[in-house]
């Protein structure tokens, strides 16, 4: 099982931020230190939800699919994530991201879209109030597996 350890400030940033953007899905990248095969959690950076339904196929009308069910993380925001992290001497250990009155789990657009070394943290909030909170990564098979979450200080 792979674990990441992280602090009451990290969760309460992830929280706080999956409750500010409810009913829609908020997105932040997970900055930190991989050493043997714990992930390190450092920084948790908010991006904005650049999610659009602007092409033809993904129109809301069509799909059912808005910010309320999906999230996109700007090529902009990606590539200030890198340079902060690379900065800094951390790396992008992951993302984070919320579901709206849905539970923590993966979705099956969350696996496709998923890269194999990241930690994937999702928040459900239930009516505007952030309650479970998981974390996941791919397996071998490209499966989403449940992540140890390591509190510490
Ligand atoms: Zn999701």
């Amino acid at each position: 099982m792979q674990s990441i350890a992280l602090n009451d400030t990290h969760l309460s940033s992830i929280r706080t931020h999956g409750e500010n953007t409810y009913p829609e899905e908020c997105c932040g990248l997970l900055l930190g230190t991989i050493a043997n095969n714990i992930k390190t959690l450092v920084e948790v950076c908010p991006t904005k939800n650049d999610w659009s339904a602007q092409t033809e196929d993904n129109r809301p009308e069509k799909t059912g699919l808005t910010k309320r069910r999906r999230y996109a993380m700007s090529a902009t925001d990606m590539l200030k994530g890198m340079k902060d992290a690379r900065d800094r001497n951390l790396e992008i250990i992951g993302i984070y991201h919320s579901h709206p009155d849905c539970p923590a789990v993966p979705s099956e657009c969350d696996r496709t879209l998923a890269w194999p070394q990241y930690s994937y943290i999702i928040v459900s909030v239930q009516k505007g109030r952030s309650e479970d909170l998981r974390s996941w990564s791919l397996d071998t098979e490209g499966n989403f597996q449940a992540e140890e979450i390591l509190r510490v200080d």
